[in-house]
Order: C-alpha cells, then structure tokens, then sequence
C-alpha cells in the first residue's frame, strides 16, 4: 500500500559545537593518537565530520527518553531482549523463527501493515529490525564561520571494575571547538505526531540540551544550533481552503490496517500552497511553523498509546526461551558479579542506576505485572554508541560511528518503508 511517497518533511539545520567535541575515528585512525576525530575527504581536502547515525542515536535516545516520560510503555527498549521493554524487534524476530520448535503461527502476522501497527511509536519512526526507519539524517560538513580548532587533551582512562584509573594512566583525544556543522534530517510519510516528537527531540538538541559523541561524563559534546528551514511537501494536489499540513494517514484508504490516524490534518493560518511537479508545499514563515501544536499532537498520542495486546504477551516474563533458559540477561549477571567483587574488596558497592525522574503517568494496560520495568537511566542504544568506549581506552570495542541501534539494515523489509526515493542513510558512509 505504501510503496508510494505521500508526504515529506526536510529540515535543514546548522549546529555549533558549544563544548569540545569528539566523534571517534573507528580501530583504523591512522594518526598517532589514541582517540582522533572521525574525517572525511571533501572538495579535496580531508575535514572532520559530523555522522548522520551520530546524530541519529541521539535523536532517537531523546526521543525515546521523551516517550517514556509520558508513558513508560510508549517507548521499547532497541537491545532488550525480555522483559517489559523487550525490543519490537525482537519481537518480531520470534515470531518470524520461534526458539522453542513450535510451529511459526499461520495467517498474517507478519503482514508490513502488523509489524508497523504494533510496533511502539519510536521503532515507527527510527525502525527496527523488522521495520524501516522513515527519518534519515545527512552527515554534517563543515560550514562558515568554522574555524576549527582541534586539540589533544589528556583523558584518565577509567576502570569499570575497580573504578580506579586504567593501568595505562593517560591517554590522548582530539576534540575539536569552534566548528560549525550543516545537517538535513527527512521523514518520509510521517503521522503528524511522529513529527511533533522528533520536533521535540531536535529542539533539545538545539537548545544544547544533549551531548553527542565521545567523553560525554565529563562534559564534551553540547551542540546549539537553529532549523534553518523546514520543508514539508505533500504528493499531489492539495486544495483546503485553508493551507493544511497533512500527516500519512488522512483520508488514506486502507490506512486503517496500519494503524494511521485518520483525521491527521492541521490547518495553519498564514500558509499557502505552492504546487511544484507533482507535489504540493506548504508554504510557512518560519515563525508561523505549527510547532507548538505538533508538540501537544505528539504528547496526546503518546499518552494515549497502548501497546497490542500480543506484544504485551511478547513481552511478559518468561516469554522469551532464549533468555530464559540463560538466567537472565548478561548485564544483570555483570552487575551481580561486579557488586560480590566489591564487596569482596571491602569498598563501596558500584552506584546504582537512580530511578529516573521523570513523570509517569497511568495508562491502560491488561496486566499490571507487565508494567514493572526496571529503573533506566539511560539507553543501552545511547551507551552502545560510544561513550563506554571514551571511558576504557583499552578496550577499543566500539568505533563512537556509525554504531547504531540496531535498526537500519533490514530496513526494507517492509512496504511502508518501501519509498521510491529512499535512501535511508544517503551519504552516511565515507
Ligand atoms: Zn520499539
């Protein structure tokens, strides 16, 4: 059904690093220093970067963290693999190949229009491995007035186990500062509210609210920014009286199967429609842009969202065979071991995760049991991309690029995704 191309969304955007900033080169830096900034070739020259699936992690982390604030159902969990935040694409995963023998269920479970209705509202947007993502985000090449200054700092590597200093005592990172990056970000045949939330999440990136990178524990990576502008396009004529900005599902025939909210319209004052080929724009002063009611639009639905009852089931203890049978998930395990050992040690037990401060409020759901997630401070996706990495320089496990949620590559699986000029991660790769 939606192979096509309905609406699209392109926000250009310029970000000035306002701390020092590390994006870490992968295992193969060449230059002579333990953590060197990621760089690409460009008009013959080699120049830092900034990566589009950098920028992406955190947007999508924020996003989430977002979500569950309002609802902690509202958001999985990318590297779960049980339990109340068990992943959707783990999910989907099982019932693709089931772990326990038994025969995969017959019918339509794995119809493109059930795997996006039941997916939770971040893998809607950022995909999983089941689904595609529908936002893509360009790399960030340097712009006027960059005059970057890159440095090499000391950095005291960290051990996790003892929480002392690494046996080698230093070692060196470049950052950079007074660099400024140009960035696109595009969301394909979005809902009005996926719009909002990712509005939400960009405008705390741009308020340097985030940190992005390497060294984020000990205060790199801020960046500040503005949008520089904001096209939204719809194919096809549009012909409200008053100019609209309209999401996926309005008045889309068999929306319904995937879950599209059918009213998805907002009309804005002061905009007007300005057809080009086969699309139509919508026209808006940048200060007119709807903003405020995107906002409210996403935090309506994401109070209101409920996860299908088969993904609550999914997602229930003990429903997973594979971690099951194993004792639970490796970091519980990792935790238990590293608390015995320091009590061993007579020192203080490692710290906790605090239980986050966020507002949580009651949403419908069969089973109260389901709902007793674990205290999580921040997202495994977000530590996955780098900053362990920055914290224990010996072990060069991750590259801080282009380590991403698990989330791209089985991308097209499904049609909804399926756009004809798609190009998840155009110019990602250098
Ligand atoms: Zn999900």
């Amino acid at each position: 059904m939606l192979k096509q191309l309905i609406n699209e969304c392109r926000i250009r955007l310029q970000l000035e690093a306002r701390d020092p900033l590390l994006i870490k080169a992968g295992l193969s830096n060449s230059r002579d220093i333990d953590s060197a900034f990621v760089r690409t070739t460009r008009d013959g020259e080699e120049q830092i970067y900034l990566p589009g699936t950098s920028l992406k992690g955190v947007l999508r982390s924020q996003c989430e963290r977002i979500a569950r604030t309002l609802n902690d159902a509202a958001a999985c969990d990318p590297l779960a693999r049980s339990g109340p935040l068990r992943s959707c694409g783990d999910v989907f995963e099982e019932r693709e190949h089931p772990r326990s023998g038994t025969q995969r269920p017959s019918g339509a479970a794995q119809a493109p229009a059930t795997v996006y209705r039941e997916s939770c509202p971040i893998c809607k947007i950022f995909g999983s491995g089941a689904l595609g993502s529908r936002v893509s985000i360009s790399d960030g090449y340097m712009v006027a007035p960059s005059q970057p200054v890159l440095s090499r700092r000391d950095g005291i590597g960290i051990d996790r186990f003892t929480g002392g200093a690494a046996p080698r005592v230093s070692y060196e990172m470049e950052v950079a500062t007074e660099v400024t990056f140009a960035a696109e970000i595009v969301l394909r045949n979005f809902e009005l509210a996926q719009l909002g939330l990712l509005g939400l999440a960009l405008r705390d990136l741009l308020e340097g609210e985030l940190r992005i990178g390497s060294g984020r524990s000990r205060g790199l990576g801020r960046l500040r920014g503005q949008i520089v502008s904001c096209d939204v396009s719809t194919i096809g004529r549009q012909d409200d009286a008053v100019p609209a900005l309209v999401g996926v599902g309005n008045g889309l025939r068999g929306g319904g199967a995937y879950g599209l909210p059918a009213d998805d319209l907002l009309s804005v004052d002061g905009a007007t429609y300005e057809p080009v080929g086969i699309r139509t724009y919508l026209r808006v002063p940048s200060e007119a842009f709807p903003w405020d009611a995107l906002y409210r639009r996403a935090e309506e639905t994401l109070t209101a969202y409920a996860p299908a009852p088969s993904m609550l089931r999914a997602r229930q203890p003990g429903t997973n065979a594979a971690t099951a049978q194993s004792g639970g998930p490796p970091n519980q395990m990792r935790a238990a071991r590293e608390h015995a050992a320091a009590l061993v040690r007579g020192g203080r037990p490692p710290q906790q995760p605090q239980a986050p401060d966020v507002r949580r409020r009651a949403v419908t759901v069969p089973d109260p049991d389901v709902r007793t997630a674990a205290p999580h401070e921040d997202t495994p996706g977000e530590q996955a991309r780098g900053e362990h990495v920055a914290d224990v320089p010996t072990e060069q496990t991750g590259t801080g690029v282009g380590v991403e949620a698990p989330t791209t590559e089985a991308a097209d699986i499904t049609s909804i995704a399926d756009l004809p000029t798609s190009s998840p991660d155009e110019g990602n790769t250098p």
